[in-house]
């Protein structure tokens, strides 16, 4: 599965126009400062063609971000699953509102979520068909708009 990391690239090296839709390299003695758009594709190419030296950051930075995105996905599983258990009782973790609520939540975050149930929590595959699983998974699936990934 490719992982889509955010490419520091504009953040780095340019200043965002909005309005203008422009995007101003900020590395000094630029040549062609004022590029269309914000796409870390084309900053990055700019990047390597005009400022090699800066360019080298740049991979830097990248790789530092993928060593550490990845490390904070292992951290974030266990300590999650350790806080579950030090809780106790699910009512004090959920507060119910009659409420319907935009929450943030993705196809990817929700595979995530249910293969570490399996994987990590130990839960069998049959969780998932269970009628309290269902009633929580379906509207998120829902909205997601794809309920066929998961497990049948
Ligand atoms: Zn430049």
């Amino acid at each position: 599965m490719g992982r889509t990391s955010v490419n520091p690239v504009s953040v780095l090296f340019f200043d965002y126009n909005k309005g203008s839709n422009t995007s101003k390299c900020k590395i000094s003695d630029c040549p062609h400062p004022i590029m269309k758009g914000k796409h870390s594709m084309t900053l990055q190419k700019h990047v390597e063609q005009r400022h090699p030296k800066s360019y080298l950051v740049l991979v830097k930075e990248k790789r530092r971000m993928e060593l550490a995105d990845s490390d904070s996905d292992k951290d974030d599983g266990f300590e999650s699953n350790n806080k579950k258990l030090k809780i106790g009782p699910l009512d004090k973790v959920i507060s119910v509102t009659k409420k319907s609520l935009y929450i943030r939540m993705d196809k990817e975050t929700l595979l995530k979520a249910c293969t570490e149930l399996v994987t990590i929590n130990g839960r069998p595959l049959t969780i998932f068909k269970d009628s309290g699983m269902q009633k929580i998974l379906n509207p998120i699936t829902q909205s997601i708009g794809n309920s066929e990934f998961l497990p049948t």
